[in-house]
């Protein structure tokens, strides 16, 4: 199965992606995680930190290298779930173009939805949680704007294509999980 998720900061996405790749037994693709794991001692790595610590979207023509990479890898060639990408249309189309070439359908977009004031408190009180350099309140304040111009039209892109499932992220996560189960199951 390949799957889309997309979700602004905040949402709730790394728990379901987390669930969903351990029900599924499929590879999770993270670009949040694979850009995170670049060496910040390398080139390439301070470029990386230069955009997410700021709270700004990595350079598209950094991002896709790396999805084309790990996606020639072996464990990828029946499905994966995309999580955090794609974040922007160019890589969107980028992504429908590569699949394209090989054949290949998302077979559906998941779509986790929470209201903008809700997120901002989540985020703010995940700041004062965990120590990641990209959540304290600018930074945060950029994340969600990113999302809302960038990664929002990615949304309508798939909605065009007619496989976007929503699912309403304002629950307990147990309660967000049955949804995208039983979304999935409806679509087989
Ligand atoms: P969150 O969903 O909380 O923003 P992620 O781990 O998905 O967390 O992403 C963290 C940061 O990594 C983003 O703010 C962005 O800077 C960068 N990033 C992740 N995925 C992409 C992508 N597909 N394109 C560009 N930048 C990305």
């Amino acid at each position: 199965m390949w799957i889309v998720f997309i979700g602004p900061p905040g949402a709730g996405k790394g728990t379901q992606c987390s669930r969903l790749v351990e029900a599924l037994r499929i590879p999770h693709l993270s670009t949040g995680d694979m850009l995170r794991d670049t060496n910040r001692d390398s080139a390439l790595g301070k470029v990386v930190a230069s955009y997410i610590d700021v709270g700004r979207l990595a350079p598209d023509y950094l991002v896709m290298p790396i999805v084309t990479k790990r996606l020639a890898e072996r464990d990828c060639q029946l499905g994966c779930l995309f999580d955090g990408f794609p974040r922007t249309v160019h890589q969107a189309e980028q992504l429908d173009e590569f699949l394209v070439e090989r054949e290949i359908r998302i077979d559906v977009v998941l779509h986790l939805h929470v209201a903008a004031d809700v997120l901002l408190s989540r985020l703010l009180k995940r700041a004062e949680l965990q120590n990641r350099k990209d959540d304290n309140q600018e930074t945060i304040s950029a994340r969600l704007e990113v999302y809302r111009t960038q990664t929002a039209p990615v949304l309508q892109h798939y909605h065009d294509q007619g496989n976007v499932l929503e699912i309403d992220g304002d629950q307990p996560a147990d309660r967000v999980f049955e949804d995208i189960l039983s979304g999935l199951n409806r679509r087989k």
